[in-house]
């Protein structure tokens, strides 16, 4: 129902519309602005998804594009962000995902820094650096968020990068080696968590903001050739006595010193660093897993319907008919979590039952198995490269991995439900 209507049945009824009533229509400012990405998707960056794979290159001229339709931007991820629903910033991924995964992760993959700097960061260093992580529509910049190492993964807390303070020139000092970073080298801001005590483990942990240009000590190491999202950036960054301002802690450094003081004491200090950011930002991720399933779900239903074999379409067979409705079934389900936990998330709802968790475990399942599903039903043709099918599968699998593998989100969600340490 919509609120005008939701309205004119509380006034018939002699009552006052206490806000909207449930609804999953979307308003009218949230359709047009989902017809808006749906068309960039679909224009520019779908004919160019094949390209942009096989070279494996991070496809500047297409964020560019993106940047001077205010698409990429500060201005633009903020209105996203900003819709009281909750639902837009999925909408807007699961469409750019929708149109090529590599690409949207090429432009989507800033949004990770800039997720830790909002969240964590000061009035004054968000007004500083937020803008620096997407530069200007003539000369676009990227971010990355660098928190695994080699031997810090799904174990966060295992972080060995160290951040040293040095008096004497009121600097940090940070060495250490960061892996797989989205953007890693070739990004003008690099958020990165380091410890501060590692006695304290992750409690010890605080984000640094380190910028490329400025500060010396960070490098570039070996770029990660991948199996699928090969649009994307993935680098090692190596920091070596790298040094930066004391301001560049996000937070600023008297809160940091507050809160490991209280660490100390042996009261409770908030969750480590780079956790807060991977529990804001698992709906997104979830969502844009979505997009890659609906994209393959879509082609595969219109190649059923044109594909004869024995006489008939191959979706008359209950066997094609059936794999696309559960593709449907599952993909809505899917959906839905995304926007009950993007939806929590806004309105400032704790996910008791790991709710966050849950939306991107389930899409990013969903994601894998209904790219598979797809490339069974193009047969042959699925798995070749000259259809996309086999490279949606390929950029799906990243989703049971990254921001939390799918065992770490039923760790996430187990503990939650039963309140008990499940290992
Ligand atoms: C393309 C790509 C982009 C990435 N981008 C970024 C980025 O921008 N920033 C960043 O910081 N990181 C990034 N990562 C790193 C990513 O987050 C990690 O790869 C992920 O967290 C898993 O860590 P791992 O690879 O070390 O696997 P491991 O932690 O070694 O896990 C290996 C296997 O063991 C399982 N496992 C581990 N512990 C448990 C447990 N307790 N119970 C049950 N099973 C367990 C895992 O689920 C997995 O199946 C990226 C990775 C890739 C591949």
């Amino acid at each position: 129902m919509e609120a005008s209507t939701a309205d004119a049945a509380a006034a018939a009824a002699g009552g006052e519309a206490e806000g909207p009533l449930f609804t999953l229509e979307l308003s009218q400012d949230q359709k047009d602005i989902r017809d808006w990405v749906h068309g960039f998707a679909a224009d520019v960056m779908r004919p160019a998804a094949h390209e942009w794979d096989e070279k494996e290159a991070t496809p500047w001229p297409i964020i560019q594009e993106a940047a001077k339709i205010g698409l990429y931007g500060f201005e633009g991820l903020a209105q996203f962000f900003g819709d009281p629903s909750g639902l837009l910033l999925p909408i807007v991924n699961e469409e750019l995902f929708w149109g090529d995964a590599g690409i949207g992760m090429a432009i989507m993959g800033t949004s990770l820094a800039v997720a830790a700097i909002f969240g964590q960061g000061t009035g004054e260093q968000i007004g500083e650096w937020i803008p620096r992580c997407f530069g200007t529509p003539d000369d676009v910049k990227v971010a990355a968020f660098c928190a695994s190492e080699p031997n810090a993964g799904s174990d966060v807390s295992n972080v060995r990068t160290r951040a040293k303070f040095d008096e004497a020139t009121n600097e940090w000092v940070l060495n250490g080696q960061k892996a797989w970073a989205t953007n890693g080298g070739i990004a003008d801001v690099h958020v990165v968590i380091a410890t501060v005590d590692p006695e304290l483990g992750s409690r010890g942990h605080a984000a640094f903001v380190v910028p490329m240009s400025e500060a010396k000590g960070i490098s570039q190491g070996t770029k990660v050739s991948k199996h699928g999202l090969r649009a994307s950036h993935t680098a090692d960054v190596f920091l070596d006595d790298c040094r930066i301002p004391a301001g560049n802690v996000l937070g600023g450094k008297e809160k940091l010193d507050e809160r490991l003081a209280r660490v100390r004491e042996g009261k409770r200090g908030k969750a480590q660093a780079a956790m807060q950011t991977f529990e804001a930002s698992r709906p997104t991720v979830g969502a844009q897993a979505i997009g890659i399933a609906r994209a393959a779900y879509e082609y595969a239903l219109d190649y059923a319907k044109e594909r004869e074999q024995f006489g008939r379409k191959i979706i008359e067979n209950q066997a094609i008919a059936f794999a696309l409705a559960d593709m449907k079934m599952e993909i809505d389900a899917a959906r839905l979590l995304v926007w009950r936990a993007s939806w929590m998330g806004r309105a400032g709802h704790r996910f008791e039952n790991a709710e966050g968790s849950m939306s991107k475990l389930k899409a990013g399942e969903v994601a894998v198995w209904a790219t598979e599903r797809a490339i069974q039903i193009l047969g042959g043709n699925g798995y070749t490269r000259e259809y996309p099918v086999e490279r949606w599968h390929r950029d799906a699998k990243i989703y049971t991995i990254f921001e939390g593998t799918s065992e770490i989100q039923r760790l996430v969600i187990s503990r939650a439900i039963s309140g008990m340490h499940i290992r």
